[in-house]
């Protein structure tokens, strides 16, 4: 089959940009060196950059996760143009794409299924697209929008006003317009680019599927740490809506914990959470399919299959009772005539049926791992 045609533009500029990082970046800093304070612009627009990107064009307008005051969305449209990822519009149309068809070679558009180049920045270097490029259909929802449309019909302007214009600013006023040039235009472009296209190679390849085992989307702590927080990939790919992707506490996910600001200002509403039920359920279905297939290969399985079933058929009832005693306890809170012992006792109830689910899920968990060990 032949080739799609190489896009030069982008070759040269990808292979430029990068080239020139590693080379003058360095050099300069070993020739003159660089202050403090350029460094920290450095990081400082590093996190706009990224963030635009996670939580403006990813979480805000490619899944609509929670909505943003149109002040935060134009500083996002700025931040994104500073991040050089196409328009809002087109990135979110394009990543629409990729969840609709994970890992499908030809409709994926960055499908990690044709391998880690490809995913990473391949598909940007040839023209796969060809008449789709502007096909704008999966998103016409974003066409409505005032600022995505008018991010959209002034990139280019504003991808050189602020990839100049940023940086720049900031060296005048902070006496290192070079060193500043190099930190917070170029090497910051470079980075924030590969950090980005990381979600799309590495977080499809390296990191454990404990929410399903259906596409090759992967959740990776440690990617999480250069990504805003898009690490949890396996998370984000089964519950797309969540405006979270690490999901616990302590998961390091800043995006989240921005969106979560902003709402406590007023300035983001109606944050979209995955109910715990569907998430506990797809955790122990993916765990039973996995066991299922290991113990499919042993001889004489049957018994251990059996109680296998057993224990998940418990597990999701104790789930199920936790959950619906939860949502009674959430209308009771919002319920100003239900006396206030009505409210003790279903708090009772509502703790003591989540520490049954907690004995069960440790019960279950250890099951499989004795079985996943056996079978091993
Ligand atoms: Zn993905
Ligand atoms: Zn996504």
């Amino acid at each position: 089959m032949k080739k799609a045609p190489i896009i030069w533009t982008n070759v040269l500029f990808f292979s430029l940009t990068f080239l020139t990082a590693v080379t003058l970046v360095p050099w300069y800093g070993v020739t003159y060196g660089y202050e403090v304070s350029t460094w920290i612009a450095f990081v400082a627009c590093m996190f706009y950059a990224g963030l635009s990107i996670t939580a403006g064009y990813h979480r805000l307008w490619a899944h609509k996760a929670y909505d943003a005051h149109p002040v935060i969305q134009v500083i996002f449209a700025l931040g994104g143009a500073f991040a050089l990822q196409n328009s809002a519009l087109h990135w979110s149309s394009d990543h629409r794409v990729h969840h609709g068809h994970v890992d499908d070679p030809i409709k994926d558009p960055y499908a990690a299924t044709n391998g880690f180049w490809f995913s990473h920045i391949g598909w940007m270097l040839r023209d796969y697209q060809g008449e789709k490029y502007g096909d704008y259909s999966n998103a016409r929802d974003l066409q409505k929008n005032e600022v995505v449309m008018w991010q959209h019909r002034h990139y280019m302007k504003l991808v050189l006003l602020t990839n100049i214009g940023i940086p720049l600013l900031l060296g005048v006023m902070l006496g290192d317009v070079i060193g500043m040039l190099l930190l917070a235009g170029l090497l910051r472009l470079v980075l924030s680019q590969h950090f980005t296209f990381f979600i799309n190679s590495v977080a499809h390849i390296w990191g454990s599927r404990p929410y399903t085992e259906k596409n090759t989307a992967r959740d990776n702590g440690f990617l999480a740490l250069f990504t805003y927080g898009e690490g949890y990939h396996n998370f984000h790919h089964i519950f797309a809506s969540d405006y979270r992707n690490g999901i616990k506490w302590y998961h390091y996910d800043p995006t989240k914990w921005m969106i979560r600001v902003m709402a406590f200002m007023g300035l983001a509403s109606k944050l979209k959470r995955t109910p715990v039920e569907r998430i506990e359920r797809a955790k122990a279905e993916t765990l039973l399919n996995k066991t299922q297939v290991r113990l499919a290969k042993l001889p004489l399985a049957q018994d251990k299959l059996t109680l296998l079933h057993q224990e998940y058929e418990i597990l999701l009832k104790k789930l199920q009772g936790f959950c619906s005693v939860q949502k009674q306890l959430l209308e009771a809170k919002k319920n100003a005539m239900l006396a206030q012992c009505d409210k003790h006792a279903l708090l009772k109830q509502y703790q003591e049926l989540e520490q049954a689910f907690q004995a069960q899920k440790q019960a279950w968990l250890a099951l499989n791992a004795r079985l996943l060990k056996a079978a091993a």
